[in-house]
């Protein structure tokens, strides 16, 4: 089958972030995702190099959700020549001008630190491991600022769930829910009219098939192409563990032990899973009075993202929004606005619990947080989903023993515990199920975002379960369609 069009990946083609995918057809082209890369100074460093495509041709731009690995470089797009219209949903259209700002403000306080040299740093410290310098920053990037960010918010055209619109010629869209984080969609592409319309559909990143919080992923029904992320395309949730159980025994030895509980964590989907959890606790009587800090603004416009968008949340806790229910929100929660409150809450918590970012635990408010109680008998580190390797997080969940704070070396008194089952993503059981509710089989399956191992692991599956056979792309590989 040839549908006259071709799919180019410039990012996310073997990894997981860096999502940017050019959908040509024979008269428009359309970019889907314009994210950051995220990881190593290397990968960060990818960012100052645009993508090898003219964005001037371009007709518009699909977001598909607020993560910074799938819009970050979004306001580099105008500089660029861009001057067609970029589409998003209404809520990720509430999300994207935060995210964009937040970002532009902490690239200019990293080029502060950085030329000035006063950039914050801490690592772990294995055992035996030797105390080191202040690590050699790579030169601080400014992508973009404040007037960039407006002209891009300028450009932006809201739709709804659901609800076709015209994005260029012959090309129109539709948004689905991804059930991954509040106003995340995949993009229901269709090219032509009549009969001889044909469909492309980028998933974008899908959420799990069942979640506590979020509306399970749409069954899609047809689709002639599908672009599929792979995240966990190896991963299997283990029916076994109940993160509940885990978090109430480790709020209630925090009560016990009038212990601060420090959890990093992402703004934009594990804040709210995590705070829904705590909600249910609390319905439980299983909080025990314990205060919880949110320490993110971010997070906190997640949060009521979802109680103006309540088509996100599962269809239990949307009827109780609809009927004026707050799901979200019990006594002991406190929202953390500023960085005074955030410095204050440090002496004030003695039994209670702060959810602050990064979830990678290389920056932010919780890297403070951990300066301040790391070397506390009475504080626990919760940590959960993926880490990356050699970094502050992994090395504790493997014993580290000391904590490096811009040259001050304490000992790590804390305790950690991990909690699985949080993943705001579609596990690999999850991406199958998925597929297996197509009335026909796609014509063509193609999967990005996502290693190496993680995509052949899915692709495998895919053939032996559902007899679909899949494309793994390469970075810039062109696959006419
Ligand atoms: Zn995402």
């Amino acid at each position: 089958m040839t549908i006259g069009a071709s799919l180019q990946f410039h990012g996310a083609a073997g990894e997981v972030t860096g999502s940017c995918t050019l959908l040509t057809t024979p008269k428009a082209r359309i970019l889907v995702d314009f994210g950051m890369f995220q990881g190593t100074p290397a990968d960060e460093a990818r960012n100052a190099i645009p993508p090898q495509l003219d964005f001037g041709s371009l007709d518009a731009i699909i977001v598909t959700h607020a993560h910074i690995d799938h819009c970050g470089r979004l306001a580099m797009a105008t500089d660029l020549g861009f001057k067609g219209k970029i589409y998003c949903t209404t809520a990720t259209h509430e999300l994207l001008g935060r995210v964009m700002r937040s970002s532009a403000r902490l690239q200019r306080a990293r080029f502060y630190e950085r030329s000035s040299g006063t950039a914050p740093w801490s690592r772990a410290l294995m055992p035996g491991e030797a105390p080191g310098p202040a690590p050699e920053f790579p030169p601080a990037q400014r992508l973009f600022d404040a007037p960039e960010v407006r002209d891009t918010m300028d450009c932006i055209e809201s739709v709804p769930l659901d609800r076709e619109v015209k994005i260029a010629p012959l090309v129109s869209l539709v948004f689905r829910n991804a059930g991954h984080i509040p106003g995340a969609a995949s993009a229901e592409v269709s090219i032509g009219v009549g009969a001889a319309r044909k469909i492309v559909l980028f998933s974008g990143d899908l959420g799990p098939e069942r979640s506590a919080l979020l509306a399970p992923p749409h069954r899609p029904a047809r689709a002639d192409v599908v672009v599929v992320e792979s995240t966990n395309g190896e991963r299997r949730r283990d029916p076994g563990s109940d993160p509940d159980e885990k978090l109430a025994e480790i709020v209630a030895d925090a009560a016990r032990r009038k212990a601060k509980v420090i959890v990093p964590c992402f703004a934009l989907g594990r804040a709210q899973l995590l705070v829904h959890r705590l909600a249910r606790l609390n319905s439980r009587g299983l909080l025990h009075g314990l205060n919880v800090y949110v320490d993110s603004p971010m997070a906190v416009h997640g949060i009521e993202s979802l109680y103006r968008h309540p088509e996100y949340l599962s269809p239990e806790l949307c009827e109780t929004v609809r009927a004026g229910g707050a799901p979200l929100w019990f006594p002991e929660l406190h929202y953390i606005l500023s960085k005074r409150e955030s410095m204050a809450i440090d002496r004030m918590v003695h039994g209670g619990i702060i959810l602050a970012g990064s979830g990678f635990m290389d920056a932010g408010p919780v890297m403070r947080h951990l300066e301040e109680s790391i070397d506390r008998e009475d504080c626990i580190v919760v940590l959960s989903g993926y880490q990356p390797d050699g970094g502050f997080a992994w090395k504790m969940q493997r014993g580290a023993d000391r904590a490096q704070f811009n040259g001050k070396t304490v000992k790590i008194r804390a305790s950690s515990v991990r909690v699985e089952g949080l993943s705001g993503h579609a596990d690999q059981d999850d991406l199958v199920k998925w597929f297996s509710t197509f009335g026909e089989k796609p014509g063509r399956v193609v999967i990005n975002h996502g290693i190496d191992t993680a995509r052949a692991a899915l692709a495998g599956r895919l053939l032996s379960e559902l007899s679909i056979e899949s494309t793994m792309p390469k970075p810039l590989e062109i696959i006419e369609l």
